[in-house]
């Protein structure tokens, strides 16, 4: 493992927070589907990087029973699923950046996804891309508003200038992806928290 990883897992831990490096994205998705047993309940955050490791359907293959808010069908679904995934025994995510020193900064606009990581389910799995890594907690707050909002807005079709431009002018749009900004320093009081951080590219 590479020194700066190495630095990164064991700021994790300090924190509370579990943490381990897995080299590859097939590794990841592996070792996250080994982590919930058959017929648990598991919540999906929005996550690009969760997508990516395509675990549903496996997920599903062995009883699992999964809600995942992207795959409603209306506002009232989608929102309903939201809420029931609060409930789950997993959360899956990923975050938005992570810094050298163990900090986890998350965007959202509606706040579930920041609401699961935190107090929800029981257990929560971030699976974390190196392309997250931020120098420090300035690099990941301008991480999130530089490379996640822009094409994170624009996936969602979202009216905001970050999507037209690429830029963050600290909006106040409705569509505003970022009104709840969040920074965990450490490890929830009830959550089993737990960090995959991925030797590859996942998600934005
Ligand atoms: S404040 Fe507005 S422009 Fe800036 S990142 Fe958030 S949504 Fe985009």
């Amino acid at each position: 493992m590479e020194e700066k990883y190495r630095q990164v897992v064991e700021a994790l831990e300090k924190r509370g927070i579990k943490a381990v490096f897995i080299p590859t994205k097939e590794e990841a998705r592996q070792m996250l589907l080994d982590r919930i047993p058959a017929g648990a309940s598991v919540g999906i955050g929005g996550s690009m990087s969760i997508q990516e490791l395509e675990v549903e359907e496996e997920l599903a293959a062995k009883g699992c029973e999964v809600l995942w808010h992207w795959r409603g069908s209306c506002p009232e679904q989608v929102n309903s699923l939201r809420r029931r995934a609060l409930t789950c025994d997993f959360y899956l995510a990923s975050s938005n950046a992570i810094t050298q020193d163990g900090r986890l900064v998350n965007i959202d606009g509606t706040g579930n996804r920041v609401m699961g990581m935190v107090y929800g389910p029981p257990r929560v799995i971030l699976v974390v891309g190196i392309n997250k890594l931020s120098t420090d907690l300035e690099g990941a707050l301008d991480r999130v508003r530089r490379e996640a909002s822009p094409p994170n807005a624009r996936r969602l079709k979202l009216k905001t200038p970050c999507a037209i431009t690429g830029e963050c002018n600290d909006c106040t749009s409705p569509d505003r992806m970022c009104k709840v900004v969040t920074i965990i320093e450490g490890k929830p009081g009830e959550t089993e928290l737990e960090v995959l951080l991925v030797g590859e590219k996942l998600g934005y």
